[in-house]
């Protein structure tokens, strides 16, 4: 009998991962947990992304239901340590798969989720992103659920008297349909991905330009906290990475293109110096440079 415990047991552990995932106070009624300043692989099994819980009086909100279904579970058992509410709603604030394959999890246990219209686009992949760099133990049980609330225009929504305006990004930002969350009463917003402080951004999915713009507006509410889906700075300066980040960016590719030159010698010759210690540069910067030559020239025609 005790052999086929220790056996269960063992073939447990074969599909489980255990993410050791600690919640960060950031104010009286926000926890986050913040993933590491890396892309996916399966050493992190998706744990480089942030997902934050609002205690909103009589349940958590969660911004972002991160990597996987195992994730989800885990974030979850650590909060309700802290204090036992169940979950009314999940907000995801975009399309990437790190932000929302979390979702599984919560639809379970009853939570209703909310996500940019955007979705309506995405077909379910056979193989997701993420399945294709995580471990098959990190992985298990985790499906493609999308939202099943879509909204294209800014919503307001009200748990237990308080406030929680979504802001609906109009224009392709860091993605086709990005959504700020702000809490009015303690001014706390959350970005998405449109902020990142400790890695550098990617554009890949973006345009340049509505995202400087986009920053701009964030900037324009003075939030006390803003909590980005990448990177642990949250106070009110915790967009200027990215916000210089892509200033600089924006400046250099419109002097190569004023000068002719090429896309190929752009993404080989603009180099920005100051970023090149940043998380991730090696494998974002030129990919960044070519998808900004890209927008701007297009502006250009
Ligand atoms: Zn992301």
């Amino acid at each position: 009998m005790r052999s086929i415990l220790v056996l269960l047991t063992f073939f447990h552990s074969l599909l489980a991962f255990n993410y050791d995932l600690k919640p960060v106070k950031v104010d009286a009624t926000t926890y986050c947990f913040f993933g590491l300043p890396q892309g996916i692989d399966e050493h992190n099994n998706g744990n480089m992304v942030n997902s934050c819980f609002v205690d909103a009086g009589d349940s958590y909100l969660v911004v972002d239901s991160g990597p996987t279904y195992q994730y989800a579970q885990q974030a979850y058992t650590q909060i309700k340590k802290i204090k036992n509410l169940p979950i009314s709603y999940v907000i995801n604030t975009h399309i990437h798969d790190d932000h929302w394959l979390g979702n599984g999890y919560y639809q379970e246990i009853g939570a209703k989720i909310i996500g940019s219209s955007q979705f309506k686009n995405e077909s379910i992949l056979e193989t997701t992103r993420m399945q294709q760099r995580v471990s098959k133990e990190a992985y298990a049980k985790t499906t493609s659920v999308f939202p099943s609330i879509l909204i294209d225009k800014d919503t307001v929504l009200t748990i237990a008297k308080q406030e929680i305006q979504i802001i609906h990004v109009n224009k392709k930002a860091h993605s086709s349909g990005d959504l700020l969350v702000y809490i009015p009463s303690s001014k706390l917003l959350f970005a998405g991905d449109l902020v990142f402080n400790d890695r550098l951004p990617s554009l890949r999915d973006g345009d340049i330009n509505f995202w400087i713009k986009e920053l701009d507006y964030i900037r324009s509410l003075s939030p006390t906290h803003i909590i980005g889906g990448h990177g642990e700075i949250v106070d009110s300066s915790a967009a200027d990475f990215t916000y210089a980040y892509l200033v600089s960016l924006k400046k250099e590719v419109q002097k190569a293109i004023d000068n002719g030159v090429t896309i190929e010698d752009a993404v080989q010759t603009i180099t920005l110096p100051q970023y090149q210690n940043a998380n991730m540069y090696n494998t974002m910067h030129k990919q960044n440079v070519e998808s900004t030559y890209r927008t701007m020239e297009w502006n250009n025609e």
